[in-house]
């Protein structure tokens, strides 16, 4: 018995009617950027299937250098899927979705943040920047900042949104755009 046995009986009846995908490119284009918090799942709050989108997650949802390291490999990846450099002329959309009431929240007050640091060692500039107080503020930001990017596809847009955790709604606080366009 593991804490995981529950999980892998769930993970039976799943594989009972399985199809299986095949490997290719993401059938809704988008590649979505989100919170590894529990009450966020991107698959659950839209609608995503197997094969639909690939999923980046971590604290916040924040583009990180690991996040956008990992989007240069997808867009490199979906280039070679959909036939070879200048065969597509776009790629994905990167979604990027922060959420209210995120748990990175805490790390804005010092005390906690201090507590963090002594705790895990991680630096505690970094944690105050990875805090979502605001997620419209944090998502726009976060907007700006994979945008500039210099490893990121032109083929690639980016888009914000922010997920509600009182009501379920996602609204959009930044259209896609491509980084060679002006904001
Ligand atoms: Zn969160």
């Amino acid at each position: 018995m593991t804490r995981m046995t529950p999980l892998l009986e769930r993970n039976e009846q799943f594989a009972r009617t399985y199809t299986p995908a095949a490997l290719g490119l993401p059938t809704a284009q988008v590649v979505v950027v989100a919170c590894l918090d529990h009450r966020v799942d991107p698959a659950i709050v839209l609608g995503l299937q197997l094969g639909d989108a690939p999923v980046i997650r971590n604290a916040g949802g924040r583009v990180t250098q690991a996040v956008i390291d990992d989007l240069a490999f997808l867009a490199f990846l979906a280039e070679q899927l959909s036939g070879g450099p200048g065969t597509a002329d776009t790629l994905f959309e990167v979604a990027i979705v922060h959420h209210t009431q995120c748990g990175t929240g805490f790390l804005a007050d010092p005390g906690f943040r201090q507590q963090t640091a002594a705790a895990t060692g991680l630096p505690e500039a970094a944690l105050e920047a990875s805090a979502v107080t605001d997620p419209h503020t944090t998502v726009k930001a976060d907007v700006e900042h994979l945008l500039t990017a210099p490893s990121l596809s032109p083929k690639v847009s980016v888009s914000g949104h922010v997920y509600d955790i009182a009501t379920g709604r996602v609204t959009t606080t930044v259209d896609a755009r491509y980084p060679q366009q002006p904001a």
